[in-house]
Parts: C-alpha cells; structure tokens; sequence
C-alpha cells in the first residue's frame, strides 16, 4: 500500500511553484514575451498530450529523449501518447494540422511545462519549463542571426551579463553522412574505453558521442575529427553568414566543435548559451537551439526550413540575481463595519480606473487591517470613515514617497478628486 505522505505529496522531479519562485517566473515569461514579440512572433499553444508517435519520429528514437525519458502510457482507447518532452515537434505537427505550409513565413512562440523522466537535481526536472520560438519557412542565415539575437536579448532584458555563446554548425545531411563515417572510424578505435551508451550510439548515432555527460566519453572526443573538414562548401558558407552576421550586432560567440545538441533534428546551426551558477565550475544551458531544415518533411509536409531556440526557465530563474521590482498598490480600508459597503463601492470603481492592483482587506478590525496593508508594502491607504461617507469624502495616507507626497503624509480628498489625483501617481508608465 502506498503511504499517506506518497499520494498526497508532489511527484519526484515536479514541484509547485509558490510565492517568490511564483513572481519570478512570471517575470521572466513577460521579459521573454515582450522580446519575441518585437521580434515578431506571435503566440501558439499546442496540446500538453499528443501521440507518442509526434515525438519518436522526430527527436529520433535513439535519442535519450525517447528512448529513456518520455512520460508515455496507453489512454483508455488504447491510443500511445507521451506528455511532451520538448516544444518544436509539436509546433511542426501544429503548422501541418493546421495546413498553414502555404502562409509563409510563420513566427511562433509557446511556453508551458515539459516532461522529461531524467534523474532530479539543481536545475533539473521532471516537470520543467521551456519557452521557445520557432521560426518557419525562412531559408537566410540571417534567421539563425536574428534566432540568436533574439535570445541573447532575453539576456539583456533580464539583467544577466555572466553568459557565453557557443555556436557550431552540423552541417547538412550530405556533410553529416561524410562525417558520420570519419566518426565511426576514429571512435570504433576507442570502443572499450567507451561509456554503454556511447558503444550503442556508435551504431545508432555517433554525432552524440560528442556531447556526451560521461567524462570517459569527453576524454575520447575531445581529439575527435572536426565537422569542419566534412562540411560541404554550401554548408561551410551559411555558417560562415551566420558568424558573419553575429559578429555585426556584436554578438560575442565562442566556436565549440562539440556542439551537436541531444536531438536528431538539427543541421546547420546549433548553440548554446551557458552561465556559471554560485561560482561553480560546470556551466549549465539556459537556452539551446539551432536550424532544422529538414523536420517538417520528415513529419510528412513539404521541405521547410525552420530555425529556433528554447529556453529552460526553471534554470532561468536560478540564473536570476537582479531585483525584480514590485509594483505599486493600495488597499482601501473601512474604519467600521457601517462604511464597508461605500469603501467596496470605491475599490471596484478603482479597479476600473488605475492599473495597480487595489487590495480590499475585510478581516479584523481596523488597526488590525492598516498593520497588514503596511505589511504588504501598499503605497498608500484610502481610508472611509463616518466622518468621510458624511462629507463624501476619503483619507489618503501614504506608506511610501509617491510622486510630491511624502512617506506618513495624511491627506483628505472629496470623491470627485480621488481620480484626478490618484490616475497621475499611479498610472504614468
Ligand atoms: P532541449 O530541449 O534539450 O534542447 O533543452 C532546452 C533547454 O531546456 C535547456 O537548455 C535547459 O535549459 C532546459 N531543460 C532541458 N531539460 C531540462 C530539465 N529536465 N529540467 C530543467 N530544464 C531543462
């Protein structure tokens, strides 16, 4: 029998997210958002659920991804889905239901959980959160230029300067084919010393040898032969566009040969940015992403290039050392029960009026209501007592420096004051 303390607490790898760790991550989704859309991009939600067929067919089945951790179960008509363990397959599945192959170029973006069953730690989840975009239908480099400049402007926005690019080119399928062969053949040299799985991935994938965890593994493809004496001259060329065209905004990037991302879907482009957290010496990836020319035909529609990134959040909000600044609010306070209704009339009609929030605290007696706004950090109190339902009139007490108004200042305004003077202090911006 399972414990009490099993079925009713959270799941291992999930968690909630409560007060803080809530404000922050809502933060970065607005921060996020309001870069993509200057971007252009524009908003897609796709279902959480989707056939389990989606994603093996195009992460590739060999892939960690699919074969160890996806969250996959029979529903009750015996149909095979998975929860989605990333966004771009689903976004590509999107773009065919919804035969949009025709209106193109689409630019999306989409954030919500992602489930992947891989071993909890720091910064790592079962439920996690990504947010993403995904550009289609656009062949330049300048997309991959303006992916990256995308993101590197979350960076910017968010305040956080300790991060490195990293950047490589897998080539096209015809650069991978030529190179796949020169890997075999240097690692099969080493097949011993190999970690299990990347003797598996000899036969199944080599590429992922190179990005492998395992430090056996790192030791081995860190004299591995370079992707860059097998790209062909086409895909030598658009890579060196997309550097071209990082290095005119002035985007600092570093070249790693390693980089070949966990996913098959990749070609061209892929990269990585990476902080250090509390100092430490490993660096983890806050976003990763690249080109995928080739995955919307794999998954039965035309052959259309796509480019795009996503961002892990939760270890975004690790890498959050700025304050976020709280905003401003009021609370409007009775003084007795006989002005409760007339101060929840004036904290409605306030609502419809100012952009802050206006709180409404209803238990406990009055001092007992003030104490807890001060606690909360209002920015001022409206007070309605006997004496200001009488004169149609309210006190305004600030807690904080407003505008000319100084902290503990106590002023009385008539109603037909109240917006006039409220709307300036707290709508502008
Ligand atoms: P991927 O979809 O594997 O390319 O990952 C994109 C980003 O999602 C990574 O750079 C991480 O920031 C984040 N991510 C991936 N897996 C996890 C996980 N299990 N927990 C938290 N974040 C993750």
């Amino acid at each position: 029998m399972k414990s009490q303390k099993e079925e009713l607490g959270t799941i291992r790898g999930m968690r909630d997210l409560v007060g803080t760790d809530a404000t922050v991550f809502e933060h970065i989704v607005q921060c996020l958002t309001k870069v993509v859309k200057n971007y252009g991009y524009h908003r897609i939600e796709t279902p959480i659920l989707e056939y389990t067929s989606v994603f093996a067919r195009t992460l590739g089945e060999t892939t960690d991804v699919v074969s160890k951790e996806m969250f996959s179960f029979n529903d009750r008509s015996n149909k095979h889905v998975s929860l989605r363990p990333e966004g771009t397959a689903s976004i590509v599945r999107a773009l065919l239901t919804n035969k949009l192959t025709q209106t193109l170029p689409q630019r999306w973006f989409y954030y919500g959980p992602m489930f992947r069953y891989d071993r909890p730690q720091k910064g790592r989840y079962r439920q996690f959160y990504q947010f993403g975009i995904e550009c289609l239908g656009v062949k330049s480099p300048l997309a991959d230029v303006e992916a990256i400049a995308a993101a590197y402007a979350v960076f910017q926005a968010l305040y956080i300067s300790d991060f490195q690019l990293r950047i490589n080119s897998v080539g096209d399928a015809a650069s991978r084919k030529q190179y796949r062969a020169k890997l075999v053949d240097y690692f099969s040299r080493y097949k011993s010393e190999l970690s299990e799985d990347s003797q598996r991935r000899l036969t199944t994938n080599p590429l992922r040898i190179l990005d492998s965890k395992e430090a056996c593994d790192q030791k081995i493809a860190q004299n591995a032969p370079s992707i860059f004496n097998s790209l062909t001259p086409e895909a030598l060329v658009f890579f060196e566009q997309v550097l071209e065209g990082l290095s005119a905004l002035n985007i600092p990037f570093q070249q790693d040969r390693l980089l070949v991302r966990g996913l098959d879907y990749y070609d061209h482009t892929t990269f990585e940015i990476t902080t250090k957290l509390d100092g430490k010496d490993d660096s983890i990836a806050l976003v990763g992403g690249g080109r995928y020319n080739g995955l919307v035909k794999q998954m039965g529609g035309p052959s259309i290039p796509a480019v795009g990134w996503a961002f892990g959040l939760d270890r975004l909000m690790l890498a959050l050392t700025s304050h976020i600044p709280t905003p401003s609010q009021i609370a409007v306070l009775f003084v007795s029960d006989a002005e409760k209704y007339p101060a929840l009339q004036l904290a409605n009609h306030l609502r419809s009026k100012l952009s802050i929030p206006v709180l409404f605290p209803t238990d406990g007696d009055f001092m007992k209501r003030l104490k807890y706004s001060n606690k909360l950090g209002v920015s001022c109190v409206l007070i309605v007592g006997e004496d200001e339902v009488a004169k149609r009139s309210i006190k305004c007490k600030f807690f904080r420096a407003v505008g000319a108004f100084t902290s503990g200042q106590e002023i009385s305004l008539a109603h037909s004051d109240i917006t006039t003077l409220l709307f300036p202090l707290f709508n502008a911006g």
